[in-house]
């Protein structure tokens, strides 16, 4: 029989947010919020019409400076470092714009990058270069190192955790080894942040608010180290910048000037409620989850868990039979047994996918029972 960690932290969980309808186990697309968090977000942009969006901005600027100091700790940097934006996706394309690298730079990367990082590189005229990885796509750290000493790429991007693939990538080894040969190391945190320990010393980290933290969507994070956003060219320099003088924080340049300000405001206590079950319970209980979620559905059925059973995340990618279709298959799952999980293309990372692939990630709420359900409607 299987036990998981930390059930308290699973009954407190789901006693913070409405009923699911059905079984959720699609936290890497999107999380239930809590109701603190729909329940702020709904007071800050009332508060927004009660006294202007603005005013009511400027009295949330506080908490607001809060949760920048707890997202840029949980990464490693300073509230300083920490810009709000509209997601993970918004953040690398600032970025990488904002860097204006020279066309033809090299940027090392690991066979299973996200197709938009990718695409935003190819956007910025920059040339992906892979680092060797394992058979689950986990970087050769010895090789990564002779990559490192022999031709220096200007930068190294990785995904810690991948949305097609629940592997951590060894961020803390990566980060000395980048650290050590003074090339920056940028990661995306989007699947990693409140799922696995991303304070790992790298100098640049992006992610979302929506699934790991359960925060709102549309909301995501940049947080750079000085030394980036000193070769950063914002565009509107900070003469000109309205939002706090030049006196500003340096990563505050990246934050767009209007935005969804109740959506931060329902982050930050998103990550406050995060910081109050204790970010290593979290794993422990997401790690126990993905462990009992791939005892219960590798070889069922001829579906094949593409993870290692002991990974310590709670994403199981399911590879399905010859002649099973994914996305039928996620919509039978949805429609007959209330089941939500997501299907995968095979665009999202060509070279490690061969086709589509069935993706279950429950946040730590999940029961053993929810598993068991999901194993059986799997194959009927
Ligand atoms: C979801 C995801 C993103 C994009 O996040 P958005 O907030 O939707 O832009 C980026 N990288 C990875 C690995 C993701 O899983």
């Amino acid at each position: 029989m299987t036990t998981l960690p930390h059930d308290d932290l699973a009954a407190t969980w789901r006693n913070a947010r409405p009923r699911a309808a059905g079984i959720h186990l699609d936290t890497a697309a999107c999380s239930r919020q809590s109701t603190a968090v729909l329940d702020s977000v709904a007071r800050h942009a009332r508060h927004e019409a009660e006294i202007g969006g603005y005013v009511a901005e400027v009295a949330a600027e506080r908490l607001l400076q809060q949760g920048r100091s707890v997202l840029s700790g949980l990464v490693g940097l300073a509230a300083a470092d920490l810009a709000f934006t509209e997601s993970a996706s918004a953040s690398v394309r600032t970025l990488f714009s904002r860097w204006r690298l020279a066309p033809g730079s090299t940027v090392a990367v690991l066979p299973g990058e996200y197709w938009h990082n990718l695409a935003v590189l190819a956007d910025a005229g920059l040339v992906p270069v892979v680092l060797p990885a394992d058979g689950d796509g986990r970087v050769d750290l010895a090789a990564a190192e002779r990559v490192l000493r022999d031709s220096p790429p200007t930068l190294v991007h990785v995904t810690l955790v991948a949305s097609h693939r629940g592997v951590v990538q060894p961020g803390r080894e990566l980060a000395a080894l980048c650290r050590a040969a003074g090339v920056p190391l940028v990661l995306d945190v989007a699947q990693a942040l409140g799922h696995v320990d991303c304070d790992l010393g790298a100098d640049a980290v992006y992610g979302t608010s929506r699934k790991w933290l359960a925060g709102p969507r549309g909301v995501g994070f940049l947080a750079m180290r000085p030394a980036v956003t000193a070769r950063l060219t914002p565009v509107v320099g900070p003469a000109l910048y309205d939002n706090g003088g030049p006196d500003v924080d340096h990563a505050r340049w990246y934050e767009s000037h209007d935005a969804h300000v109740a959506g931060r405001v329902g982050l930050v206590v998103a990550v406050g409620e995060h910081l109050a079950a204790g970010p290593h319970r979290v794993r422990e209980r997401l790690a126990a989850l993905g462990r009992a979620t791939r005892e219960r559905l590798d070889g069922r059925g001829g579906w094949s868990a593409a993870e290692p059973l002991d990974e310590p995340t709670a994403i199981t990618t399911m590879r399905p039979p010859a002649d099973v279709d994914v996305p039928a298959t996620v919509r039978r799952l949805r429609e007959t047994a209330g089941i939500v999980v997501t299907g995968i293309g095979e665009e999202r990372a060509r070279s490690e996918l061969n086709g589509p692939v069935l993706r279950v990630s429950p946040h730590v709420d999940a029961t053993v029972e929810e598993l068991d359900a999901l194993a059986v409607a799997l194959v009927s």
